[in-house]
């Protein structure tokens, strides 16, 4: 029964993590997230149902459209993967409860958030990577919600929004000011917001100081290994990594940080 539980979560998972193909494609290029249904970007071909299982088709059509034959990248099915063993993770950790579902929640919108990013900022037809203010809104809206579901009170995700989206906005503005070149995308500041909205007030010392780390590591690194200067990084996975490793070890860093 718990191999059976587990392999449920794992496959709502995969199908959400589909979706999110979905939503990080379409939502930046402005279009209808629900018509038309599931197409080949290349040939417009809709894709039929079966040939639509998270993870599975893309192995069974060999990483192909089955009309046209052009390639299908294979961040879909790694974000659907990814997706399946989060949520799997989440239910491991937090049982079948209302609190894995509000761990489902975070890693779905902190992925989304992620993949959106990156694709748009490696794709020639935007400047830059691009978080879209929908997703920011949804996973704000959602957090919220979770949050009235679980603590019953809607102090727990207003002071962590406001937290949030202060805690990288005066920075952010600092370093225009000085600067006079944009730091920081609105993207990421309201995506702060939806960590502060979902994790609470006390993430977000965590979540800003990890995720500059880890994009500190990631863009030093990049820059020793390309002898290029001046890379411009995405900023929203750095988040994303740091509110996921927080949603699995709050209690370690909460402990840390805040019982002395
Ligand atoms: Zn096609």
């Amino acid at each position: 029964m718990e191999a059976f539980k587990a392999v449920y979560i794992f496959f709502i998972g995969a199908c959400l993590g589909s979706f999110m193909n979905v939503l990080t494609y379409r939502l930046p290029r402005g279009l209808n997230i629900a018509i038309p249904p599931s197409s080949c970007t290349k040939c417009g071909q809709r894709i039929k149902f079966y040939d639509n299982i998270p993870v599975l088709s893309w192995f069974i059509l060999g990483g192909r459209c089955r009309n046209c034959k052009s390639p299908i990248s294979i961040m879909y099915p790694l974000a659907e993967l990814g997706t399946g063993l989060m949520f799997l993770g989440c239910y491991l950790k937090f049982g079948l409860t209302l609190e894995m579902w509000h761990g489902c929640a975070v890693v779905f919108f902190m992925l989304a958030a992620a993949f959106s990013d990156v694709f748009t900022a490696v794709d020639d037809n935007f400047e830059c990577g691009i978080i879209p203010d929908s997703l920011n809104l949804a996973g704000f809206i959602v957090g919220f919600a979770l949050s009235w579901a679980l603590y019953g009170t809607f102090k727990f995700p207003l002071y962590g929004a406001l937290t949030g989206f202060l805690g990288l906005f005066i920075p952010s503005y600092l370093f225009k000011l000085i600067r006079k070149k944009e730091g920081m995308g609105g993207g990421d500041i309201k995506l702060m917001a939806v960590v502060g909205a979902m994790l609470g007030i006390k993430s977000i010392f965590f979540v800003i100081f990890a995720s500059a780390f880890l994009g500190a590591v990631y863009g030093i690194s990049l820059q020793l290994v390309s002898r290029q200067k001046n890379i411009i990084l995405p900023f929203g996975p750095f988040i994303a990594a740091a509110s996921v490793i927080y949603l699995f070890y709050a209690p370690v860093f909460d402990a840390l940080l805040y019982n002395r």
